[in-house]
């Protein structure tokens, strides 16, 4: 070690950063598997923490970023030509209506940064997804937060909430961390409420996975009548490139135009874009991983009422399980047996929960097991 190194030092210009970044709780992800494997020294670890895709990604995907490599001392196109035209192509939406991003992600919060600032509400529920929260304030907007309804959205009270100060409201369908979803009906209702100069984001990370429940709804097919909607979607679940970072927004071309004013001109990495393009040709993976994603559902599900555990029913690619105080201890007793689940909160309404993200039938059962293990030897 040398004499100086910066962590022995003060640093007094900490204290004068910008409030409202100093205000934010930093998003917490789940545990990398490596983590797990230096701490404990496991051999077999199930990662259900992250709401991946369990079968990897689709090797067309994979592909397309091997014949990529030889571009890697270029920079990426900027305006994402390719993957537009392949995303116009599957969505069936003009291409000035899309802006891609290094994640839905970045775009939830250059979304924030365009249409909110100081003295400006935003709205989102209780429960939500917590890049919601973290955009506001960083914005240094309101936050106005409203309580969830059997631990989703309450749409009504959230169209009741909206003021002469509301900039932007976020949804989340299916929700993310709760797994709860409306309906069609229910989303016609609050958007014939919603004032045309408020936006509304509705996040549609988890949209293959509840596509064939009833009264689903394909939030694209509003964008002609609501020119203030912007629907969000990733790569990063039902696609399998969660670690490429990209994800898209689709909205009115003026809107487009101004997220396009403020993200970074080489926002999507040249891998990404080859890789999602690939991958948008591969519907029978997508198709696969519902499937997985369905039976992998039933088969906790039956495992848990066996089992006489609670869960919130989930129109995801996960499930929030109720262990009541035990919650924590839970959570330890798991990655010691190497399957890592996401605690939801320490405190508050979620803390009994343990989020547990759908894997293979043999990811699955790991987590299955181990649990059995767990509750018959408590410590
Ligand atoms: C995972 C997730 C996203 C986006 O993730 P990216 O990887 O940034 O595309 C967005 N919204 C919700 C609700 C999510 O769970």
């Amino acid at each position: 070690m040398t004499e100086y190194s910066p962590s022995n030092a003060s640093c007094p210009v900490a204290a004068k950063a910008n409030a409202a970044v100093k205000g934010i709780h930093p998003y917490q992800p789940g545990k990398p598997i490596d983590e797990l494997q230096r701490e404990y020294h496991l051999t077999r670890i199930s990662k259900l923490a992250s709401n991946e895709n369990p079968l990897g990604s689709s090797h067309k995907a994979t592909q397309a970023i091997q014949n990529a490599l030889k571009d890697m001392g270029r920079y990426p196109d900027g305006h994402g030509f390719y993957l537009k035209r392949g995303l116009s192509e599957h969505l069936d939406q003009p291409e000035e209506c899309i802006a891609t991003g290094n994640g839905s992600n970045e775009l939830l919060e250059l979304v924030a940064r365009v249409f909110a600032g100081p003295g400006d509400e935003v709205i989102y529920s209780q429960h939500a997804f917590a890049v919601y929260a973290i955009s506001t304030q960083a914005v240094g907007a309101d936050a106005v937060e409203v309580p969830a309804r059997n631990w989703g959205h309450d749409l009504n009270a959230m169209a009741a909430a909206v003021t002469d100060q509301t900039r932007l409201i976020y949804l989340a369908n299916p929700n993310n961390p709760t797994g709860t979803r409306f309906g069609k009906r229910e989303w016609e209702t609050f958007m014939s409420k919603i004032p045309p100069e408020v936006v509304v984001v509705l996040d549609e990370a988890y949209f293959e996975y509840a596509q064939s429940r009833d009264d689903a709804f394909n939030g694209l097919h509003y964008l002609g009548r609501y020119p203030n909607l912007i629907v969000t979607r990733t790569f990063s679940k039902a696609y399998g490139l969660a670690a490429l970072r990209v994800g898209y927004a689709v909205a009115h071309p003026e809107i487009i135009h101004l997220i396009n004013r403020l993200r970074e001109p080489f926002n999507v990495n040249h891998m990404a874009q080859v890789a999602a393009t690939a991958a948008l040709k591969d519907p029978v993976f997508v198709q696969k991983t519902i499937e997985t994603n369905h039976q992998g559902m039933q088969q906790l599900e039956s495992f848990l009422k066996e089992h006489q555990l609670s869960f919130i029913p989930s129109s995801a690619n996960f499930i929030c399980v109720d262990f009541g105080e035990k919650a924590q201890a839970m959570n330890e007793a798991l990655l010691k047996e190497g399957v890592i689940v996401r605690p939801l909160a320490q405190t508050g309404e979620l803390a009994p929960f343990l989020r547990v993200s759908i894997g293979t039938f043999s990811e699955n059962r790991h987590f299955m097991q181990a649990l059995m293990k767990i509750l018959r030897n408590p410590a």
